[in-house]
């Protein structure tokens, strides 16, 4: 982000000292031109004003007084012309030879001009033409000054003198006064030597003085320049030659007044440059905290996945919209991974429950075999057991016949008769149960089934304080294996009994019901426990489905016993009753050899 940053602001640093720096060199080109237009404007100035003086001069020559170089005429009227010529000292006229013959101030007719100023009255004798002197001090107003001299001429126009005008150089700036100059400027006037002839501020200072930077003769001087000038500021100076003299007139503007010119705008850009800087990187930063802030976010989202929290992140607002995407195909990516999760625990929940239904299995097939290993020891006992019982019941029978039993012996017999026969029954029902091996069907009356179901589960149920009601009408055979039936039939009292141990019944209730339909026989189980929950329903009959604790409930029981009913091409099936809880029945047909079904007179019987 820095890097991003000085990325940025170095070029526009670089653009923006680029155009100052243009801006500084535009400004002083402007105030190098503005010198150059002062100048020439005050040459105008100047030029209109030396313009007047030659037609004054021009006037004056053809003055009587004056062609006749009379003192007398010339001092008044010299005097008169001067008092309307500020910028004039003196005005004289002096013969060819130099000796002054009239003069404006006072002079004694007779003297002679500054042997300096001889060089411009021989000038003028010579080439008959006005001419210009030296920078020099005047004869008579003893000042410094600058002389005009023109040829006076008589009738026959042959030179007879010489008329000079003494300008007083230190009041010529006083024509520069109406040029609009900036602070600091200056107008200098100088002649052909580079001297100052006239200058617009300090002139007494400078007059005479030469400007060393300018040797060059006034026309060679180039039109614009910078230059250190006599007072020691630094300045762009203007110059136009003029032809009188030949005098440079030359205007210097500071280079200040460039750079005063220039603040402004520079203040404006440097105040444009601060906003915009501070503007760049208050943005800079702003971009860069709620980047931060959203790629904080995606960090989080990311790293509760890599916890394991999958839940879906809490819905948000990212700055851009790649932030905003990438959120999102983490949001996906956890999605998909809870369906994978979700998937992965149902299999390994199925796969643990199958689990233990195999071992549940495997302990049942333990039990099974050992249960046939008992009913194996079982049949064995009982038969060995019903040859003495015989013996022992044959023997009684044998005693009842003797005449001489008193009343009380016979009672005696009978009750050894009665314990004898019930253990014969119990033999026999032992050695029938042992041989459970699924034989050939044989014709059954399920009443004989519910009898022998009966006799196995009667303790347990009388200690679970359960009432046996059994309804046993006479019913045509079916042509079944009695073992499998019986089988069925106990499985549907067993789980009568736990549906109401678990219902928590203090006391229950099952009725067993057999009855004839017309072509089948039917015998129903029902019992006052719970019921079947209506989402069982579906799975009841399928393998393993059990909604008992482990251990108890192995899922087997109706799974089987609809195989055996569906064998016989038989019904099983279960609804609800008019206790509140089920009763599961089975329907069978009845067997071929059967006769017509017995009246349906039926007895009901309580245990
Ligand atoms: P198990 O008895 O081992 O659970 P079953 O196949 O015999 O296996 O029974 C399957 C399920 O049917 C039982 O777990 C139970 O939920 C339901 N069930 C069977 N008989 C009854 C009943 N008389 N009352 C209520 N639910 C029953």
């Amino acid at each position: 982000m820095l890097a991003a940053t000085i990325a940025v602001l170095v070029p526009v640093a670089l653009a923006a000292t680029w155009s100052a720096r243009l801006t500084r060199l535009e400004r002083d080109v402007e105030v190098i031109d503005q010198a150059g237009s002062i100048a020439a404007t005050a040459g105008a100035y100047l030029n209109e004003y030396l313009n007047g003086l030659d037609s004054l001069a021009s006037a004056l020559t053809r003055h009587p007084g004056v062609m006749a170089l009379d003192p007398a005429q010339c001092r008044p009227l010299f005097a008169g012309v001067l008092r309307g010529q500020p910028l004039i000292l003196n005005i004289l006229v002096t013969d060819t030879s130099g000796k002054i013959e009239g003069s404006a101030l006072d002079a004694r007719p007779g003297d002679e001009v500054s042997p300096l100023a001889l060089g411009y009255v021989t000038a003028v004798v010579k080439s008959g033409k006005p001419a210009v002197s030296e920078l020099m001090t005047g004869r008579v107003s003893g000042r410094p000054t600058v002389v005009l001299a023109y040829p006076v001429r008589n009738g026959a126009d042959a030179i007879v003198g010489v008329l000079a005008f003494g300008l007083n150089v230190a009041s010529l700036q006083t024509l520069f006064n109406d040029v609009p100059l900036p602070e600091g400027s200056v107008v200098t006037l100088f002649d052909s030597a580079g001297r100052v002839l006239a200058r617009s501020r300090d002139a007494e200072r400078y007059i005479g003085k030469v400007a060393e930077a300018n040797p060059s003769a006034p026309r060679d001087v180039p039109r614009a320049q910078k230059l250190r000038g006599l007072d020691g500021v630094e300045r762009f100076y203007g110059n136009a030659a003029l032809d009188r003299g030949p005098w440079l007139l030359s205007v210097g503007i500071p280079t200040s007044v460039a750079a005063d010119r220039v603040a402004p705008i520079y203040r404006r850009d440097w105040y444009t440059a601060y906003f915009a800087f501070s503007a760049v990187i208050l943005l800079t930063l702003w971009l860069s905290e709620s980047l931060t802030r959203g790629l904080n976010r995606v960090r989080f989202a990311v790293q509760r996945i890599a916890d394991g929290d999958l839940s879906p992140p809490a819905p948000t607002r990212l700055p851009n919209r790649e932030l905003d995407q990438l959120y999102a195909a983490f949001t996906t990516m956890a999605a998909s991974l809870r369906d994978t999760h979700g998937a992965l625990d149902h299999r390994i929940e199925q796969e643990r429950k199958m689990r233990e239904a195999l071992q549940s299995l495997q302990r049942q097939v333990v039990r099974q075999e050992r249960l046939a290993a008992v009913g194996v020891l079982v049949s064995g006992v009982a038969h060995e057991l019903n040859n003495p019982l015989q013996a022992i019941l044959g023997t009684a029978e044998l005693l009842e016949r003797h005449s001489n039993m008193s009343e009380e012996e016979l009672e005696e017999i009978g009750f050894i008769k009665t314990q004898s026969g019930r253990a014969r029954e119990i033999i026999r029902n032992l050695s029938r149960f042992s041989s459970q091996q699924g034989g050939p069907p044989t014709p059954v009356d399920l009443r004989d089934v519910v009898a022998e179901v009966v006799q196995l589960r009667r303790r347990g149920l009388e200690s679970a304080s359960i009432a046996l009601e059994l309804d046993l009408p006479e019913t045509r055979p079916v042509q079944v294996n009695f073992t499998e039936i019986e089988q069925v039939t106990l499985n549907f009292v067993i789980n009568a009994q736990q549906a109401i141990e678990a219902s928590g019944h203090i006391k229950g209730r099952i009725r067993i019901r057999v009855f004839d339909t017309g072509r089948r026989v039917c015998l129903e189980v029902a019992d006052d426990g719970p019921g079947v929950k209506a989402e069982d329903e579906p799975k009841l009959f399928q393998p393993f489905f059990t909604t008992k604790p482990v251990g108890q409930g192995t899922g087997l029981g109706l799974s089987v016993s609809y195989g055996i009913i569906e064998s016989y091409s038989g019904n099983i099936g279960h609804r609800p009753n008019e206790w509140g809880g089920a009763t599961f029945y089975f329907e069978l047909p009845v067997s071929d050899s059967a006769k017509s079904p017995a009246a349906p007179a039926g007895r009901a019987k309580s245990v």
